[in-house]
């Protein structure tokens, strides 16, 4: 089964403290459409200018994405730049271009509105909502988001939880969004708020995951180097919803979701070990496959007695 994705393409800088790299390929959509390719087939809903590079357009049809929801608009595609810190885990934007971002409207392509699953990655609300209006009883929605919709947007983020099945988000958002500094109880919180599922991401940490049949912790994967975080949570949305959405299960329950999860943390692991979707380029099932096994492993202890 396909899964919808609408989010941000973009062109990025990104500085480290080791390397600085300009225009490159990013974007929540981007990170999210490339990831869920290698579980299933993927609906991408985004904008570009006409200074996109067509050697990214044809990278996404490679990858098999459907890109007749891609609307190519004259002027130039949305811009971002941010700046990491030396410990890889905070960073700073240095600048934003909306672009053509500033008047983009999501519209589905024939087709679209029976995808089973969709995947709201990071935009604004309100574009999200939009996606949802038109779309034909999906039959799992996750949305995710950032800071910046939490403090200029609230109301409709808000509004929006009521109406997804699960909602990722990461550490310091989710105790942003509840006035908590429990994460545990952020978490509740938030699935309080409408999502059944709640997946909080500590960076390299690993993520929680607070469901109503319990609770699940996936570590991260023990990476001596991390190149650039840039796109991790997306990578990690886009794994997750891939791998539910290839499953096809008439209804979504924990034990796959506690997979997915994995099948995530797994994806954004090699996402941060070069810049833009560098890694994606070359990733291969087998190692996917091979890092869900350390996964495994590395969490697995027997019992007493
Ligand atoms: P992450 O590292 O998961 O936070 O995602 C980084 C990506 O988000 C970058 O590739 C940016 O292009 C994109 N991005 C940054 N700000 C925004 C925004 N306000 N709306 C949508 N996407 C954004």
């Amino acid at each position: 089964m396909p899964v919808l994705v609408v989010g941000s393409i973009a062109l990025d800088t990104v500085k480290t403290p080791v390397a600085e790299h300009a225009d490159l390929l990013g974007g929540s959509a981007s990170y999210a459409a490339v990831s869920a390719s290698f579980f299933t087939g993927v609906n991408l809903v985004g904008v570009v200018g006409d200074d996109f590079p067509k050697e990214h357009i044809e990278y996404f049809r490679s990858r098999k994405v459907d890109l007749a929801g891609l609307q190519i608009v004259k002027g130039k595609t949305f811009r971002w730049s941010g700046e990491y810190h030396w410990d890889l885990n905070t960073r700073d934007t240095r600048s934003v271009e909306l672009n053509v971002f500033e008047h983009f409207s999501p519209e589905l392509a024939p087709g679209y509105a029976a995808t089973p699953y969709v995947l709201l990655a990071n935009i604004a609300p309100q574009l999200q909502h939009h996606v949802l209006d038109q779309m034909e009883k999906p039959r799992f929605v996750i949305a995710d988001t950032m800071d910046l919709w939490i403090n200029i947007a609230q109301d409709a983020l808000v509004s929006l939880l009521k109406r997804v099945d699960m909602l990722i988000l990461n550490d310091g958002e989710a105790r942003q969004l509840t006035g908590m500094t429990s994460l545990i109880k952020a978490g509740r919180a938030i699935q309080k708020l409408g999502p059944k599922y709640v997946a909080v991401k500590k960076g390299e940490h690993g993520c929680l995951l607070f469901a109503p049949e319990g609770f699940f912790s996936c570590g991260a994967y023990p990476l001596e180097d991390i190149h650039d975080p840039t796109g991790a949570g997306d990578t990690f949305a886009g794994g997750l919803a891939g791998y539910l959405a290839s499953q096809d299960k008439a209804e979504v329950n924990f034990e796959q979701l506690k997979r997915a999860v994995v099948y995530g943390s797994v994806m954004a692991s090699f996402n941060v070990e070069a810049f833009s979707l560098e890694r994606l380029r070359t990733l291969t099932q087998r190692e996917i496959d091979e890092r869900y096994q350390a996964f495994r492993l590395m969490s697995h202890f027997e019992t007493i007695g």
